[in-house]
């Protein structure tokens, strides 16, 4: 078994980005710009616009971090994201999710200009994704296609079996391996025996929130698989959807949890937010 080292890769497309970003800025004087906006104070959310912050931060790009209270209304939230949609200065913009319940998200995502859409969440982007054409592709999946292909597993014509069938998780998962010529099939809260299913994996990618839910009897020998989950267990590790310890026996390759699919997804926010940047710098011109 290897394992798929996200935390490696993650650092060398952070340095990748890094040049770039020096480089965009001594031949235009342009510095990628990101904003985000987080509502209330979830622990998890606050936590991961932290960690996105800092990355930009590493990258030498500028970040700015609306923070709005719990009871914030539709307006004030959409006031804010045409701002920025005008705002030159920003080239990605971030919608920290999930949003309080009052808040109407798909109106939100909607409103984002797709051309700064660096998560991949405005339909005009998930249309693109699906008929296969260039945009700005959900960072956590991006990261698992990056993360494949630095190990060189190619998933044409293998069996691929998504766990969980999320808009920012399963789905756009699923398409970018329909994409790359896999066949594809996607499992959810609903699947009638799931193991029937995972058995028949080549590669297996489980985005879910369940511990252990994928356990050394629902693998093939010597699959692939790629734990997106991440859970905080009851000694305050944080851990996978996958019985790693016994499920890494069987497997060819595994993503550890952390260190594997987490650090990736921070890494494609980097380089999408510095797509957009080349995008709105090429509009300057
Ligand atoms: P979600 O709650 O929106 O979706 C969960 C999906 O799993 C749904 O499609 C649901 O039908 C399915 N599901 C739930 N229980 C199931 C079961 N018992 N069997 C089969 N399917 C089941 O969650 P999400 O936002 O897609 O996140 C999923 C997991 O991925 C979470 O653990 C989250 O923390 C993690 N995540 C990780 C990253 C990363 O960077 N690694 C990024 C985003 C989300």
């Amino acid at each position: 078994m290897q394992l798929l080292d996200g935390k490696a890769l993650s650092q060398k497309i952070e340095q990748t980005v890094h040049l770039q970003v020096k480089e965009l800025k001594k031949e235009a004087g342009i510095v990628p710009g990101l904003a985000v906006i987080l509502v209330g104070h979830d622990e998890a959310s606050a936590a991961y616009v932290n960690m996105k912050k800092k990355a930009c931060d590493r990258v030498g790009f500028y970040s700015v971090t609306h923070e709005m209270p719990e009871d914030i209304s539709q307006d004030a939230i959409e006031n804010t994201i045409i701002m920025m949609n005008k705002n030159p200065n920003i080239d990605g913009i971030l919608i920290q999710l999930p949003l309080p319940p009052q808040i109407d998200t798909t109106k939100i995502l909607e409103l984002v200009d797709p051309s700064k859409d660096v998560d991949g969440f405005h339909p005009y982007n998930v249309g693109r994704l699906t008929t296969g054409l260039d945009g700005f592709v959900p960072c956590t999946p991006l990261g698992v296609m990056h993360l494949l292909a630095e190990y060189n597993i190619d998933v044409k014509g293998k069996n691929c079996v998504v766990v969980g069938a999320s808009n920012i998780v399963g789905k756009p998962m699923a398409a970018l391996l329909l994409n790359a010529n896999a066949t594809v099939e996607i499992c959810h809260i609903f699947t009638d025996d799931l193991k029937k299913h995972t058995l028949k994996a080549d590669v297996l990618l489980v985005g879910v929130g369940v511990i252990n839910l994928i356990k050394e009897d629902m693998v093939k020998q010597d699959a692939v698989i790629i734990d997106i989950g991440i859970n905080r267990a009851d000694n305050g590790k944080l851990v996978g959807d996958v019985d790693f310890e016994n499920v890494s026996k069987k497997c060819s390759y595994i993503t550890p949890v952390p260190g594997g699919v987490g650090p990736m997804t921070i890494a494609m926010l980097l380089s999408n937010t510095f797509k957009a940047a080349k995008i709105n710098a090429s509009k300057r011109v």
